[in-house]
């Protein structure tokens, strides 16, 4: 069901420099995920990072046991705890690969995240982040800045919804789930094709809204799940967990396609 990969092979630095070719443009507050987008495109998209960094070599890999401490020297004025942006003379530092997501919110470890959390944060960091705003710095800053600025975005978008968030914590122990995966769950099956029936009868927004209720409603149910039997460190639970999580979650795309 899942495979423990000796070594966390999370591998932020190289995650970011590629992302950094796309708009940085901050989403939406409560844009977490493109919701009008096919429900395996929008879902690879959030795990993309996931996969890439389980797939990064090891020897570039980084151990969880490193979270960063209290931060770095600041490269410019050597300010200790530096980071993303210096405390005291403000330069942008570049990504430190042992930072977590976690942290750049000033969470500690924990599946638990309040939904208000995360925002305020994010905005503060695309404020200091953003390129458009950091234009009258050197090449050098404006590099870190782009970088920083994407990591942060990977890390508002994966902290902010309930199943890139708990496979996020899988990931730092080492698990990695099987995104393709079937439960074989007969029930399960069932349901979801009683499901999909009905997404596809449904006429109305009413309907379809209140399919998107009972789907809310399940993956609050399985997220729970999944935090107690993370926090027992009972992990096969929690990965099944989440690939329940996962069924339910693109029932919820498939409404949203259709409303
Ligand atoms: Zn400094």
């Amino acid at each position: 069901m899942w495979r423990r990969a000796g070594r966390i092979r999370l591998h932020l630095a190289e995650i970011t420099v590629r992302r950094v070719r796309r708009p940085l443009g901050p989403p939406a507050p409560n844009a977490t995920f493109s919701a009008s987008a096919p429900a395996s495109s929008s879902f690879h998209h959030c795990l993309g990072p996931f996969r890439d960094s389980i797939g990064a070599p090891p020897s570039r890999s980084i151990s969880t046991q490193t979270d960063g401490g209290d931060g770095r020297e600041c490269w410019s004025c050597g300010a200790k705890g530096a980071f993303l942006s210096c405390g005291s003379c403000r330069s942008v530092q570049p990504v430190d690969p042992a930072v977590d997501y976690f942290r750049i919110f000033g969470l500690d470890r924990g599946y638990n995240i309040k939904d208000n959390s995360l925002e305020g944060k994010y905005k503060d960091w695309q404020k200091k982040l953003h390129p458009d705003l950091v234009h009258s710095k050197s090449e050098k800053e404006r590099a870190f800045a782009a970088e920083q600025s994407a990591l942060v975005i990977d890390a508002y978008r994966t902290l902010s919804k309930p199943l890139p968030r708990a496979l996020y914590m899988l990931q730092l122990e080492g698990i990695h789930v099987d995104e393709e995966k079937t439960i074989n769950d007969p029930e399960l099956l069932m349901e979801m094709m009683e499901i999909r029936e009905a997404v596809s009868e449904a006429t109305d927004s009413q309907t379809l809204g209140k399919i998107q209720s009972q789907m809310k409603r399940k993956l609050e149910t399985w997220s729970k799940s999944f935090e107690e039997a993370f926090k027992k460190r009972d992990f096969d639970r929690a990965v099944e967990a989440t690939q329940r999580m996962r069924y339910y979650e693109r029932a919820m795309e498939e409404t949203v396609k259709k409303l």
